[in-house]
């Protein structure tokens, strides 16, 4: 083995009797080659007029280092997810949606929004994708799966301090808009069920915005019996659509048991690690 060293055959004898794991990210080695090529690309554009002024390149598009590993980053990603059981992939798919993705990096000035170690042990359980080290919970005694720490009975209060943290910032939020009036939980007619948020504009809508409405927000588990129990038609595995599928259903109920008013009433549902259904978004 001429121009290896001891060191090199080593390395390569471990590796051989252990293979690394393939990464699911891509190394530098695929993402050098796209790299230098948009490079000499961009030098080439600025540097041809200069040397050659004769010969004005055709104008192109530039297609940047970014813009050409996406495409390996989307493949990596569909790749990944197809390898995943359901549940795992729509952890992922969850934990990579608009508010899922920024918990980590907020700071929870208010004393409301600070999670307990619990809390933060699960949050980080639930994204590393590392699952359950006990087969059974050892806090309800339940037989454990992935994401049980979500739905574990013994931590009920977990959904109703999110659903009450998300009422009053979204509360405090319309309330923030001039000529609003926004009201929390107002009394229905005749029943005892109240929507979350009422908003009422005293300047019309025109001028704020915002239009008369009620709003019920709900935060649900993706682990929860309900949302495993959610399938696509025709062996559709897309976890974005199931994980949509389910919260849709959750927005479809709150319509149909809505309390009676006189106001539009507009469903708004997260899922625990902050993912929306379509409705929710737009709204
Ligand atoms: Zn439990």
């Amino acid at each position: 083995m001429t121009g290896y060293t001891r060191k090199d055959r080593l390395s390569f004898e471990a590796k051989k009797n252990y293979p690394l794991r393939k990464a699911p990210n891509s190394s530098h080695k695929t993402i050098a080659p796209h790299a230098y090529t948009a490079a000499s690309e961009a030098a080439d554009a600025i540097l041809a007029p200069i040397l050659t002024p004769a010969s004005l390149p055709a104008r192109t598009q530039l297609i940047t280092q970014h813009q050409r590993c996406q495409e390996i980053f989307a493949g990596n990603r569909e790749a990944m997810l197809g390898s995943l059981s359901p549940e795992r992939a729509k952890a992922i798919v969850e934990a990579s949606s608009k508010l899922g993705r920024v918990w980590l990096t907020t700071i929870p000035f208010q004393p409301s929004l600070r999670l307990t170690d619990f809390e933060v042990a699960a949050a980080l359980q639930l994204r590393t994708l590392t699952g359950e080290s006990e087969a059974r919970c050892t806090s309800c005694g339940e037989g454990n799966f992935f994401g049980h720490p979500e739905v574990c009975l013994q931590r009920i209060l977990w959904r109703v301090a999110r659903h009450e943290g998300a009422k009053r910032i979204i509360g405090q939020a319309l309330a923030s808009t001039p000529g609003t009036r926004v009201r929390l939980e107002p009394l229905g007619h005749q029943t005892s069920r109240r929507n979350d948020i009422q908003t009422i504009t005293l300047l019309g809508s025109q001028a704020t915005g915002l239009a008369n409405a009620e709003y019920d927000l709900t935060v649900v588990s993706l682990t929860s019996k309900d949302a495993r129990a959610t399938c696509l038609p025709s062996q559709d595995t897309d976890p974005s659509r199931l994980v949509n599928k389910y919260l849709d259903s959750v927005a479809e109920h709150k319509v149909r048991h809505r309390p009676h008013s006189n106001l539009p009433f507009h469903p708004i549902v997260f899922s625990l690690g902050g993912m929306m259904n379509g409705s929710t978004t737009k709204l």
